[in-house]
């Protein structure tokens, strides 16, 4: 199961996540291991979210202001964040911090470990991470940021949840004709991005689950350009969505 957080631009509705999140958590659906896809700055903002929402020692509310979330979440107790080193995450390093995930937390409900990066686990590390991540503590949560999940291994991303900040383009999909989108012989990056903008508007326009559907079909089909995926599934990806929408 996978969520579609959207990080607003203007700080004012950055938090509109929030009760997505929230939802999230009490119906269980959010899990303990979470990859936050986006650019370097929107993953870190979406990563400092979420570990508010994650260490707050009251509930999670988005106007609290209990010790955890007045706080700065890279210096909190029960976040042990890791960044790379020469753009290189090292198994060593991981193992550090899991000698020190067997306490419990200190302040909070739960203890995150934030890999920033994490494309740059060597891939020794990611194995490491993968036995780690099957059963850590309960109030263990690993919280992964990338911006190219696609150089995760794929046992580590079939064991996470993805979430994804919206990409970061000005186009609110206005102008956008679907079919000359799919007509295209090749679809590049940035098509996929104006299209998935345009199914957003659309979404927002019908609330109805198969607009939904195909939002997160053109996020799939993004990220199998960006792994350099074979064009055709990447039509038929959409094209079915595409169908079932507009049925
Ligand atoms: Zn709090």
């Amino acid at each position: 199961m996978s969520w579609i957080l959207i990080v607003m631009k203007s700080s004012k509705t950055y938090l509109s996540p929030w009760p997505l999140t929230e939802q999230a958590w009490q119906s269980g659906h959010l899990g303990h291991a979470l990859i936050v896809e986006g650019t370097a700055s929107k993953a870190y903002e979406l990563a400092v979210a979420l570990c508010r929402q994650l260490v707050c020692e009251d509930g999670g509310d988005i106007a609290c202001r209990c010790r955890s979330c007045s706080g700065e979440m890279t210096k909190h107790p029960d976040v042990m964040r890791l960044e790379p080193e020469k753009d290189r995450i090292r198994r060593e390093a991981l193992q550090m911090i899991f000698q020190n995930i067997t306490r419990p937390p200190l302040w909070s409900p739960r203890l995150v470990i934030w890999i920033e990066q994490a494309h740059r686990l060597t891939e020794a590390a990611q194995n490491y991470l993968l036995k780690n991540l099957e059963e850590p503590p309960a109030y263990v949560v690993f919280l992964l940021t990338t911006d190219q999940s696609h150089g995760l291994l794929a046992t580590v991303k079939s064991r996470c949840q993805l979430l994804r900040s919206e990409p970061d383009w000005e186009d609110d999909g206005s102008d956008f004709d679907p079919y000359r989108f799919f007509a295209e012989k090749e679809l590049t990056r940035d098509q996929i991005i104006r299209f998935s903008y345009w199914v957003r508007s659309q979404y927002r326009h019908r609330q109805s689950p198969s607009w939904l559907a195909l939002w997160e079909a053109s996020y799939r089909a993004y990220e199998h350009v960006n792994a350099n995926g074979a064009q055709e599934l990447v039509k038929e990806l959409l094209r079915d969505a595409f169908d079932h929408a507009r049925s």
